[in-house]
């Protein structure tokens, strides 16, 4: 899951805060019995981490490549189509209200009673303080790396993802290995905006669940600008796979 899914799940979730875990399930080894009976304070997300803070610890869930959840709410699913996964849970928190399951996360607890201050959120590029000026900046330390890896680089576009990346390449027609000495001032800074742009775009499709049918390159066979067939390949150090079109991006 990329950073928009992931503020959309902070949202989602934000009925449970103030709420009390009444039982623990799943297959998860961090001592998830540490959990029952503690009150949920906060629950926000950063990047590709969701957060939920307790009393003096948090838990922090990374849904890495194939991570999902699910919740319901008094009888009501609210997080919508997520895929019900046939995975056993990584872990269930169930609540008088509902219960959120875990699906394929990687879970670690933050000892910390403010993880929020453990944070850099102008870095997160759903952050209302998002501070495109420093992702520029730190875009231009990498003069001999490729634009694919450098979006994919979290501590400069936390939350951005393989989509999003593929998608972000398409809008501004440059293939994924371009390196950033190959390229302008302003079309580095046209991508940083569009980082942005598109992520708050892709939050907005998620939120509505149309978020797929808005693909234009990801995942797709042909372009839909001059229909070539569509390059799939893994680029850069980073090895993620990149759709791009031979024909319009240069
Ligand atoms: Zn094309």
């Amino acid at each position: 899951m990329e950073g928009p899914s992931l503020y959309l799940a902070a949202e989602w979730l934000a009925p449970f805060v103030g709420k009390v875990i009444l039982g623990v399930e799943g297959n998860t080894r961090i001592g998830k019995e540490r959990l029952r009976e503690k009150t949920i304070l906060d629950i926000f997300s950063w990047g590709k981490h969701l957060v939920f803070q307790f009393d003096d610890f948090a838990l922090r869930v990374h849904f890495m490549l194939y991570g999902t959840f699910e919740a319901m709410l008094k009888g009501e699913k609210i997080t919508g189509d997520y895929p019900k996964k046939r995975a056993s849970p990584r872990l269930t928190l169930v609540f008088e209200e509902g219960q959120i399951i875990f699906y394929s996360s990687s879970l670690k607890y933050l000892e910390t009673p403010h993880a929020r201050n453990l944070y850099d959120f102008s870095t997160d590029i759903m952050s209302s303080v998002w501070d495109s000026k420093k992702a520029l900046n730190a875009v231009k330390n990498h003069q001999e790396d490729e634009i694919a890896d450098v979006l994919l680089d979290q501590t400069i576009f936390s939350g951005v993802g393989n989509i999003i990346k593929n998608e972000v390449l398409f809008l501004v027609k440059k293939k994924p290995s371009t390196l950033i000495k190959d390229m302008s001032h302003s079309l580095l800074q046209k991508i940083v905006k569009i980082a942005q742009q598109f992520s708050l775009q892709f939050y907005e499709w998620r939120k509505q669940f149309v978020l797929k049918k808005h693909y234009r390159i990801y995942r797709k066979s042909f372009c839909p600008l001059c229909g070539e067939k569509v390059c799939r390949k893994k680029t850069g150090k980073r090895e993620r796979v990149s759709f791009f079109c031979p024909n319009c991006q240069k």
